[in-house]
């Protein structure tokens, strides 16, 4: 399988981003990404996805969109939309419609950041998910790189610090997060995990100080998503479209966190007695299974089972573990960076039946 390294989730002016579909493309093949996926809020902009080259290195932009309910106070339940091709912020005031509809037009949809609570000192309000009885949905974005500024932001001095040191911010997807992704999993339903970027680009201003906070660029190098495909892209863009959201949908992905340090290379399989699972893959677990992960480095690495941690390991690259019992399985890696235990990679459950 081909690695694809891909950042989803960004806005550009056409909602509240401040940079164009251009700004974002060069800043994202600076960065060394494969993809982008552009969302901009209740608007499906047409006539942009392309490649952005340089030399014999190609980076894709695609567009899809975030939808909600601009009629309800607070703008609460966010929905990230790709692939569905076709305007569909007109359906945003029944999210179960929406995510119908995305469905039948062969497009994926995400919960985007589902517990972003207010934040007092920069005023902003909760817009955390609500409607959690609908179905139908592809996943979740089980790690928000900007929403984390209201989770951490507790009085402006935390987000004057956030803002000018952008390294210190990210720590590991939020426990409500985690949570409640085990949940639904445990329900039975194969629930996809990515990492979002939020990339707003936004501009600051304190009297003579000036700022971009958090630009583009640092977040395709900070949570991304890391695809596995059967192979890298094409340069030809529907096959390439093809590739980047049939891996999605199925989970052949991971989230990460890249700034601590590469994770191209981490992996997480089940050996089965006629089959390998991949992430986001269903297994038999008749005859025994090995479960295999290969780490970029040395890590922190918890093998979790149905939502419960099933072992850790300290001091290795590569670690394995042998079953023979049915359940969700899924992979959190944890390492240092400046001063503190972050996470760094969650990988997407291998179901075992
Ligand atoms: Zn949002
Ligand atoms: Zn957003």
């Amino acid at each position: 399988m081909e690695e694809l390294v891909i950042s989803l989730h960004m806005h550009t002016t056409y909602s509240d981003g401040t940079g164009s579909h251009s700004d974002i493309g060069e800043a994202a093949l600076r960065a060394g990404l494969d993809a982008v996926i552009v969302t901009d809020h209740n608007v499906l902009v047409g006539g942009r996805e392309r490649y952005y080259k340089e030399g014999r290195r190609r980076m894709l932009l695609l567009i899809g969109e975030e939808i909600h309910d601009q009629a309800r106070q607070p703008q609460k339940s966010h929905l990230l939309v790709f692939n569905a091709r076709r305007e569909l912020a007109n359906l945003a005031p029944d999210p179960q419609i929406l995510i119908d509809n995305v469905r039948r037009a062969g497009g994926l949809s995400f919960i985007a950041h589902l517990y972003d609570p207010e934040c007092p000192p920069i005023k902003e309000m909760d817009i955390s998910w609500m409607d959690w009885q609908v179905q139908g949905y592809t996943g979740l974005e089980l790690w928000n790189s900007l929403s984390e500024l209201k989770i951490q932001g507790k009085s402006i001095l935390h987000i004057l610090f956030y803002i000018f040191f952008p390294a210190f911010l990210n720590r590991q997807p939020p426990a409500q997060h985690l949570d409640k992704w085990d949940e639904l999993l445990k329900t039975g339903k194969k629930m996809v995990a990515i990492g979002g970027a939020d990339a707003h680009a936004l501009h600051a201003s304190a009297g003579p100080l000036h700022r971009t906070v958090y630009p583009y660029e640092f977040h395709f190098r900070g949570i991304t998503t890391h695809l596995l495909a059967p192979s890298g892209l094409s340069g030809e863009i529907e096959t390439d479209r093809k590739l980047i959201y049939e891996a999605l949908g199925a989970g052949h992905c991971f989230v990460a966190y890249d700034l601590p340090g590469s994770t191209r290379g981490f992996n997480f399989t089940a050996q089965g007695r006629e089959a390998t699972a991949l992430m986001g893959d269903e297994i038999s677990s008749v005859g025994g299974l090995t479960f295999n992960i290969k780490l970029p480095q040395m890590a922190e690495c918890r093998l979790i089972k149905d939502g419960k941690l099933l072992k850790t390991w300290k001091t290795r690259e590569t670690c394995t573990h042998i079953s023979t019992e049915a359940g969700i399985y899924r992979v959190e890696v944890y390492r240092q960076f400046l001063g503190l235990r972050r996470g760094w990679i969650f990988s997407n459950p291998i179901y075992v039946k």
